[in-house]
């Protein structure tokens, strides 16, 4: 296939590459700009718990490229990429098509990490797109059937324990998730709520250790205990293998069983494969193997490559891999390469974290807001539902997003929370901006 000599690929299509590409075309840059992902939706991670629970839907959740892109001049392709040579300035695609490019976004996020623990990637459910959400909500409700038919206690109690593994904010916020929706569809099948069982196996002495969410243990280890089932946690619990009836973890140097048909993994990342086989020396590679950037995002031995999110690293400094810091970065990445093409000089990227959402069951979360206000409960439910529908991609589709929600939400059900928005507004518009 051949191609324009000027123009931008981007690998990628999650918070990093797709707000790149849509600042790009905000900003009228002046190249052609292919954005290229393996699925054909993007998917609005921090929300896939309200997909899987049914508060939201796929218009909200994971909405298509195409439609994102509608208008934009952006080219979407809808593939794989199979290999990235740097050196040749290539990218090679399943499909055997390959692209050229002048500049390169590599936004690939990063992948599932299992730690080598036997089973756990044939066995556990990962969470991670809107697939692992389909597939987890079609098991459980396997498991919940099977479970009211079954006059076996011991099936059934296997049938019903869920088990979390990870105490890390997307282990705390799926089990918060789990602990209040499967007594909820449990119980309308008519079974007895207080048979669920929703653990958590965490390797850590505390959950939320060393996140960004950490200040909100406190509150969070509370409002675990407040759900419809309260949650088992087991800290310091090593887990050793993951088979389809039973998880096994160490404790106190004692090897332990636990019947379960689930086990969600949730207990960690890896570096994405591709990222891993790029030709960058290890002295240019974080503690994770991740590629080092510059200030101003670009890769130290191939300038004309940026790259962001949780696929890279920012030289002397550490940014946690979230939405906020890959979103942020995405809208730099297409800054510098506007100022790039019209040879103008690059900005340093400058990410701001100023606050962490954390969901915490049905309409409930908790909320650090600009390391200063502490807001708990469905006031922070609210908040969190709120600032993400406001950040969802495109004019279009944040506007009916955030008023469809808004209607049914609080208007129609919370008038009380009208007045309490009202005074959120202020800072409602600095956290837009901010994750
Ligand atoms: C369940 C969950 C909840 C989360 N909640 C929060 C939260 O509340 N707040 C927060 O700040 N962060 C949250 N995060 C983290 C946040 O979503 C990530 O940090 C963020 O998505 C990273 O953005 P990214 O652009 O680097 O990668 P991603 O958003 O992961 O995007 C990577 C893209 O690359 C594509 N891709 C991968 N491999 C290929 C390939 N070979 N070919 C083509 N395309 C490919 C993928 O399809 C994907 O679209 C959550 C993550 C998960 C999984």
């Amino acid at each position: 296939m051949t191609s324009p000599v000027y123009q931008t690929v981007i690998v990628g299509g999650g918070f990093t590459g797709l707000f790149t590409a849509l600042h790009l075309a905000h900003e009228h840059y002046p190249r052609s700009v292919i954005l290229i992902d393996k699925n054909e939706r993007f998917c609005f991670k921090p929300l896939l718990y309200e997909y899987f629970d049914g508060e939201m839907n796929a218009f909200q959740v994971v909405p298509r490229f195409s439609e994102l892109l509608k208008g934009s001049g952006v080219i979407f392709i809808q593939d794989a990429v199979q290999s990235i040579d740097l050196h040749q300035k290539e990218v090679k695609l399943a499909s055997g098509n390959s692209y050229n490019y002048s500049n390169l976004v590599l936004a690939l996020g990063s992948v599932t990490g299992y730690h080598h623990v036997e089973g756990a990637k044939e066995h556990a459910f990962p969470f991670w797109t809107q697939a692992d959400a389909i597939a987890l909500d079609r098991h459980l409700r396997d498991c919940l059937q099977q479970a009211i038919q079954t006059k076996d206690p011991e099936q059934r109690r296997k049938l019903l324990t869920v088990v979390v593994v990870g105490g890390g904010a997307s282990g705390v916020e799926m089990a918060a998730t789990l602990a209040d929706f499967l007594p909820r569809w449990y119980g309308s099948l008519g079974g007895k709520i207080w048979e669920i069982r929703v653990v958590i196996i965490h390797h850590g002495q505390v959950i939320l250790e060393g996140d960004i969410n950490d200040s909100l243990r406190p509150i969070a280890e509370k409002e675990l205990q407040k759900r419809t089932v309260p949650i088992e946690i087991f800290t310091e619990a090593e887990t050793t293998s993951v088979h389809p009836h039973e998880i096994e973890y160490k404790i106190n140097n004692q090897v332990k069983k636990l019947p379960t048909s689930t086990t969600i993994w949730t207990a960690g990342t890896s570096i994405h494969p591709l990222i891993k086989d790029l030709p960058i020396s290890q002295e240019n590679r974080d503690e994770h193997d991740r590629p080092l950037v510059t200030r101003a995002l670009q890769l130290l031995e191939f300038p004309e490559v940026f790259a962001g999110g949780d696929c890279a690293g920012v030289q002397d400094k550490s940014l946690p891999p979230t939405a906020q810091v890959a979103y942020q970065q995405g809208s730099d990445i297409a800054r510098n390469l506007k100022a790039l093409a019209l040879e103008e000089k690059l900005k340093p990227s400058k990410v701001n974290i100023r606050g962490t959402l954390l969901k915490l069951g049905i309409n409930d979360a908790a909320a650090n807001l600009f390391n200063t206000l502490e807001v708990v409960g469905e006031p922070a439910h609210l908040i969190r539902q709120g600032t993400y529908l406001t950040l969802l991609p495109t004019p279009i589709h944040d506007f009916k997003a955030t008023t469809e929600w808004l209607d049914e939400n609080i208007f129609h059900h919370h008038l009380p929370f009208k007045m309490f928005f009202k005074k959120m507004c202020k800072y409602w518009h600095r956290l837009k901006l901010q994750f």
